[in-house]
């Protein structure tokens, strides 16, 4: 049996460029992503409902919107339209008001930031 090469012991760090709302496009390593966005359940939910929501995801392979932090440049929790399957991000935006962020209570303006970098005022759909 041969020894792997360091290459394969060693694969390269995974990398693409995010764009920060704040900050422009930045190396993904600057940031820490909390997952995908979920649905916080009614006031005085079930165990079921609960267990759900603490536990379930739906790890969708295509477009999902995620909760991401640039952990390394701002220090600001944003939303992000990321495809899972290439890492392309289509769209990172502030959240809304209601729209709180995993670390934070409340949210920001809502400006939208694509791929391209042009901002604009729509939200997430
Ligand atoms: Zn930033």
């Amino acid at each position: 049996m041969a020894m792997p090469s360091p290459q394969e012991r060693f694969p390269p760090a995974l990398s693409f460029l995010l764009p920060c709302p704040n900050c422009g496009p930045r190396d993904v390593n600057e940031f820490v992503c909390a997952g995908e966005v979920t649905q916080r359940p009614a006031r005085d939910p079930s165990p079921r409902e609960l267990a759900a929501y603490v536990y379930f995801r739906r790890n969708v392979a295509g477009v999902q919107r995620e909760w991401w932090y640039h952990r390394s440049g701002c220090r600001s929790w944003f939303l992000a339209e990321r495809d899972t399957r290439t890492n392309r991000v289509l769209a990172t935006s502030l959240p809304e008001g209601s729209e709180g962020a995993p670390g934070q209570a409340s949210g920001g303006d809502g400006v939208t930031t694509t791929a391209d970098g042009v901002a604009g005022q729509a939200g997430l759909h």
